[in-house]
């Protein structure tokens, strides 16, 4: 009988795995390196080879997995075809279809953030929700969408890209994607710094912030925490811009739930209250709002949705 399911999340520096029972409980969590050069040839056979000597120490035949899910870092389509992800160095492929090859079982792929939200809505910050959108704040903006408890990946890939919704039409600076505005550009690690350091050189106040050296997004938020004036409004401008966005997300398909999560979201309480403050602004339409939690699965949300990819309803409803 099956009764497990694997996860893979593909980072640019390690591949994170994960064995899975159906239920959701983790069985066993291992990382490989992602061996990047050959244009990425390598990464996809590496995997299978680390799946299948992990079953083998733990007796389990490949016959009681269902399946296996897996993360790309970047836009992935519903059948798991990838026209070019950057930062591994494929180009055209689909990494599902040959993972599924080499093992012989049923593999999905989605984009990481849309698999990440996945993973937080089964077992993380939204679990038991439905329709659940997470925002994972990082280097960059991730977003993942998911309703019915399923990944919306778009027809061309695109679903779930909110960092990249435009939030400030003023924005003279580029984002990497080209446009100039992007919530990226501000709701981010480095977006808050930039936020920061604008502030800093337009305004003459004291701040704990200013002539500090390698100025961080947790630097900021401490400063903040202090009643820090620059870095409060640094904050506020963060808050400002994704609050704004959560208010589009749900004049567009109005979710149960927010997730925020990635590295910013280690400021807490602060980050969370701010941002409900501007998202209850601009959803001025409507006195009932979506809740906004923190993520609570940490690296790990990738794994968890990966896995929950290959199981269907119906299959965790039986047990
Ligand atoms: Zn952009």
């Amino acid at each position: 009988m099956k009764k497990y399911c694997i996860g893979v999340d593909v980072g640019g520096t390690s591949v994170k795995l994960g064995l899975f029972y159906h239920n959701g409980t983790v069985l066993k969590k291992w990382e490989i390196p992602t061996r990047k050069d050959k244009k990425g040839s390598n990464i996809i056979p590496d995997i299978a080879a680390s799946i299948r000597s992990e079953l083998v120490n733990e007796q389990i035949p490949l016959s009681e997995v269902s399946g296996a899910g897996m993360g790309v870092p970047g836009p992935t389509m519903s059948n798991g075809y990838v026209s070019k992800c950057v930062n591994l160095g494929w180009i055209n492929c689909n990494p599902a279809e040959e993972l599924s090859e080499l093992l012989g079982i049923p593999v999905k792929a989605g984009n990481d953030a849309n698999v990440a939200a996945l993973g937080e809505a089964w077992k993380g910050g939204a679990e038991g929700f439905q329709d659940v959108v997470m925002m994972t704040l990082g280097t960059g903006v991730g977003g993942g969408v998911i309703m019915n408890g399923k990944i919306i990946a778009g027809n061309r890939g695109l679903g779930g890209e909110l960092g990249h919704i435009t939030v400030n039409c003023d924005e003279s600076d580029k984002c990497n994607c080209g446009n100039k505005g992007c919530l990226e550009q501000y709701a981010s690690a480095t977006g808050v710094v930039k936020i920061a350091k604008r502030l800093l050189a337009e305004r003459y106040s004291d701040s704990m912030i200013r002539n500090v050296e390698h100025l961080s997004a947790k630097k900021i938020f401490d400063a903040a925490k202090k009643k820090d004036g620059i870095a409060m409004e640094a904050v506020e401008t963060l808050a400002n811009y994704l609050g704004m966005a959560l208010a589009t997300v749900t004049l567009t398909i109005d979710p149960d739930i927010f997730v925020i999560g990635g590295g910013v979201s280690n400021a807490g309480e602060i980050l969370v209250n701010t941002i409900e403050h501007y998202y209850k602004k601009y959803l001025a339409i409507s006195e009932k709002r979506a809740k906004i939690v923190l993520a609570s699965l940490g690296n790990d949300a990738g794994i968890y949705g990966a896995a929950r990819m290959v199981l269907d309803q119906d299959v965790i409803e039986e047990e």
